[in-house]
């Protein structure tokens, strides 16, 4: 989820994974830190947090990305303020067509999903309980117990919580998340002359309903987002609109 590739900027990180070039651009640190910051959270927690968020973040993107390349396409990843970006040559994306397009957004959730199956049924093999917590807005598993020590419980639970949401956050048909990708993708193939417009329209109903829900649970982070892309979709809506003429 993104709204661009950010500037290269001097505290860029760069390194490799299974041949595909990563990029962290410093936001992406900053804005992990703010997300994990409680009213009395310790350094060494906020630490294992960050740790979670990149690991979890990763590997959404590798989804995302080694699918690109099952398909023949170059990808890079990168990390940015918020979240990820797996980007590849636009002509390319085309070549691929609406399923294979769809798959590709759609792997990167479910790279997280099998995560956190994967955790959960590591943890169950060697006789650990795992909770399901449905109190939220999305169904969370994690440890039901201390798993080694305060550290590995604290990495696995902020692992697998991060991980859930992250997905679940990305399926939602708003614009550029995941599931407004694979919106827009279904509507252009369904309408190449209003696909544009209907995704974008989707994308508002679907933002401002995000807003409300996380409002009413008490989630202002969530009902931020959503209100910024609900705006976000608006505004390309109108610039949309004026282009078209009508
Ligand atoms: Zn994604």
């Amino acid at each position: 989820m993104l709204l661009g590739e950010p500037p290269r900027s001097a505290g860029d990180l760069h390194f490799r994974l299974f041949g595909i070039p990563v990029r962290v651009h410093p936001y992406f640190w900053l804005v992990a830190v703010m997300l994990g910051l409680g009213p009395d959270s310790q350094l060494s927690d906020i630490l294992i947090w960050v740790v979670a968020v990149v690991i979890s973040i990763l590997i959404h993107e590798l989804g995302h990305a080694l699918l690109m390349r099952a398909y023949g396409l170059w990808p890079w990843i990168t990390l940015t303020g918020f979240g990820g970006l797996a980007s590849a040559d636009p002509a390319g994306a085309q070549r691929i067509g609406t399923a294979g397009n769809v798959l590709i957004s759609f792997a990167g959730p479910a790279a997280q999903f099998v995560l956190v199956a994967g955790l959960a049924a590591a943890l169950k093999a060697l006789g650990y309980s795992i909770t399901l917590d449905t109190s939220g807005i999305v169904p969370l598993v994690y440890p039901g117990e201390p798993v080694a020590s305060w550290g590995v419980s604290m990495l696995l639970i902020y692992l697998m919580t991060a991980s859930v949401s992250w997905a679940v956050l990305n399926l939602i048909p708003v614009y550029p998340l995941d599931g407004g990708q694979i919106a827009r993708d279904l509507f252009l193939a369904a309408s190449p002359r209003n696909g544009i417009t209907r995704s974008l329209i989707l994308s508002i109903v679907a933002a401002v309903a995000v807003a409300v829900v996380a409002l009413s649970n008490g989630s202002k982070v969530l009902a931020l987002m959503a209100g910024l892309l609900a705006y976000s979709n608006y505004a390309a809506l109108q610039a949309y609109r004026n282009q078209r003429g009508w």
